[in-house]
C-alpha cells in the first residue's frame, strides 16, 4: 500500500488492541507485519492510576485477551503463569480473579511476545485527520506527540474511555482534584506526613479503594466518603444476570429495540458500576467500625449529598453540598478532592474530534464496531470499547476482548478485499488530508 506507512494502525496498548494484536498474529501473519500500535505510555500496564496492591481484577482469568476465542493459544493467562514460574501457586489459590498487577503483568507479558506488530511506546496520538483521494475515503493520518504522521488505510482506536468530573469541580484548581485514573502517580508526589482534609467522591468501587488507599498513602489525613445515594450496595453477583456478558450475548444487545437496551443497561447497571465487590465492603466496614472503637473519628461518611459548588479559598477547596432530602446545603472546606466517579458516557475527545473532520452528526459502529461513514471510502476506522449503548454492558470491560478482536479482524480482512477493487489510482488522482 504505498500510499501508507502501515496498512492498520492502532492507537492505545491496552487490552482492547493487545487482543486485537494477539489475533493478529494468530490468524493473518501478512497483515500482523503490517500492522503497527501507538501507546502514550513508556511501558504496558493496566489501570496504572489503581494498580493497588491488593486489588482484584472482577473477572475469570479465562476472560483474558485470547482464550475466549481460542483457547489452545500461547498468549493465554495461564501461559503467562506458566512462563513466569507462577502457575503452581496461582492453582493452589483456588481464585478465578488474579491481582490486578498481576494482569498488568500478563499485558506486559503479551506485548513482549508479539513477533509480528509492532507496538512502539512512547507515543501519544494528539490528531487524527481522515485522508481524501478525489472524495474517497482513502486512510488516517494520525499525528503523534513528536510531531511525526502515521498514515494507515485502518485505524483502531482503543484508548479507554475519558474520566468524569462532576461538573462542578472543573473549575477549580486542578492540583486538589485527583481523578482516580492519576491516583497513584499523583498521590506519591503529595508530603505524606501532613493533615490532609481529603473528600473522596463516589458510590462505587474505585471511591472505596480510594477511601481505604488514601488512610494508608496519607497516614494523618482525615477522609470523607461524599455520596449520592443512600449509602453503599454490593455489586450484584447472580449467575443469571451475569450470562448477558457472554460475548454472545452481544448480538442479542445489539438487534433489540433502543427501549430494550435502556432497559437492559439500567437493570444490568448494579452487575458492574455504583456497587462494591463483597470483600470491599466488608472491609470498609471494618475500618469504619475500629475507628469509632477506638475513637480516633477519622473516618465519615456523608451520604445523599449532591456536590452543587465548588470554589477554590487559597490553599482549600470549598464544597458545596445540598442534602437530597431537605435541601440544606453545607460547606465542607477540604485540602485534596479524590474523585471515584468514573467515565465519561460520551464517545472519548479524540473520537468526537474525529467524527467532527468526517462531518458526521452521530458517531455509531456497526455490528462489527466500525464507524459508520456514509461517504465512498477505501478505509475504515474501528472504535473498541467505547459501544456500551449499542453493545452492551461488556463493551467496556474484559469480558469479550478476544471474539471482538476476532470480529474486528475479519471485518478488516473482508473490508481489505473490497477496499482493493474499490482504490482509485494513485497515478490519477491528488490526495489531500483534511484539517
Ligand atoms: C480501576 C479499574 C478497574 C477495572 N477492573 C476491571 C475488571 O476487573 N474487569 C474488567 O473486565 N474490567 C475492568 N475495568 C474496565 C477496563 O476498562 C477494562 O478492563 C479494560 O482496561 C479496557 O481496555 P481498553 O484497552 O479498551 O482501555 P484501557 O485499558 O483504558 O487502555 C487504553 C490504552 O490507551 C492508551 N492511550 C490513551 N490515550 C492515548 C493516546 N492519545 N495515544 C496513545 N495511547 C493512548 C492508554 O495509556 C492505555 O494504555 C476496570 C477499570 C478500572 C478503571
Amino acid at each position: 500500500m504505498p500510499n501508507h506507512d502501515v496498512e492498520l494502525l492502532a492507537v492505545g496498548a491496552g487490552p482492547s488492541n493487545l487482543a486485537l494484536a494477539v489475533a493478529l498474529e494468530e490468524l493473518a501473519p501478512q497483515l500482523a507485519r503490517d500492522s503497527l500500535i501507538i501507546e502514550r505510555d513508556s511501558d504496558v500496564s493496566w489501570q496504572r492510576g489503581m494498580l493497588l496492591p491488593e486489588a482484584l481484577s472482577q473477572v475469570s482469568f479465562l476472560k483474558d485477551l485470547v482464550t475466549l476465542r481460542n483457547p489452545r493459544s500461547k498468549f493465554s493467562f495461564l501461559n503467562y503463569l506458566h512462563d513466569t514460574g507462577r502457575l503452581n501457586e496461582f492453582v493452589n489459590m483456588g481464585s478465578f480473579v488474579p491481582y490486578r498487577v498481576e494482569l498488568a503483568g500478563y499485558l506486559r507479558w503479551t506485548a513482549e511476545q508479539l513477533s509480528m506488530v509492532d507496538l512502539q511506546l512512547g507515543r501519544e496520538c494528539v490528531d487524527i485527520s481522515p485522508i481524501w483521494t478525489d472524495d474517497v475515503l482513502t486512510g488516517w493520518a494520525t499525528k503523534t506527540a513528536d510531531g511525526r504522521v502515521i498514515r494507515s488505510r485502518y485505524l483502531v482506536v482503543g484508548v479507554g474511555r475519558d474520566a468524569r468530573i462532576p461538573q462542578p469541580l472543573q473549575g477549580v484548581a486542578q492540583q486538589r482534584v485527583i481523578h482516580s485514573t492519576q491516583y497513584l502517580q499523583r498521590i506519591a508526589q503529595l508530603r505524606n506526613g501532613l493533615p490532609y482534609r481529603v473528600t473522596v467522591v463516589g458510590a462505587g468501587q474505585s471511591a472505596a479503594e480510594l477511601f481505604s488507599a488514601v488512610q494508608n498513602d496519607l497516614p494523618e489525613c482525615r477522609p470523607t466518603l461524599v455520596t449520592r445515594s443512600i449509602g453503599l450496595n454490593c455489586y450484584e453477583t447472580s449467575k443469571f444476570n451475569n450470562e448477558l456478558y457472554f460475548p454472545s450475548f452481544v448480538d442479542e444487545f445489539y438487534i433489540a429495540r433502543p427501549e430494550a437496551r435502556r432497559q437492559m443497561l439500567t437493570e444490568m447497571r448494579h452487575t458492574n458500576y455504583a456497587g462494591l465487590a463483597p470483600s470491599t465492603m466488608d472491609s470498609l466496614y471494618r475500618q469504619m467500625y475500629l475507628d469509632r472503637l477506638s475513637g480516633r473519628d477519622r473516618l465519615r461518611m456523608i451520604t445523599m449529598h449532591d456536590i452543587t459548588a465548588a470554589r477554590d479559598d487559597g490553599d482549600e477547596i470549598v464544597l458545596e453540598l445540598t442534602d437530597r432530602r431537605t435541601g440544606a446545603v453545607q460547606q465542607l472546606r477540604t485540602d485534596l478532592v479524590l474523585l471515584g466517579t468514573g467515565f465519561s458516557e460520551l464517545m472519548p475527545r479524540m473520537v468526537r474530534r474525529l467524527a467532527g473532520s468526517l462531518g458526521l452528526s452521530d458517531i455509531t459502529v456497526t455490528r462489527d464496531y466500525r464507524l459508520a461513514i456514509d461517504r465512498p471510502s477505501t478505509a475504515a476506522c474501528y472504535l473498541q470499547g467505547v459501544n456500551e449503548a449499542t453493545h452492551g454492558i461488556a463493551d467496556s470491560l474484559l469480558s469479550v476482548l478476544a471474539p471482538r478482536a476476532n470480529d474486528i479482524l475479519q471485518d478488516i480482512l473482508r473490508h481489505q478485499d473490497a477496499a482493493e477493487l474499490a482504490t482509485p489510482d494513485p497515478t490519477q488522482v491528488s490526495a489531500s488530508i483534511a484539517g
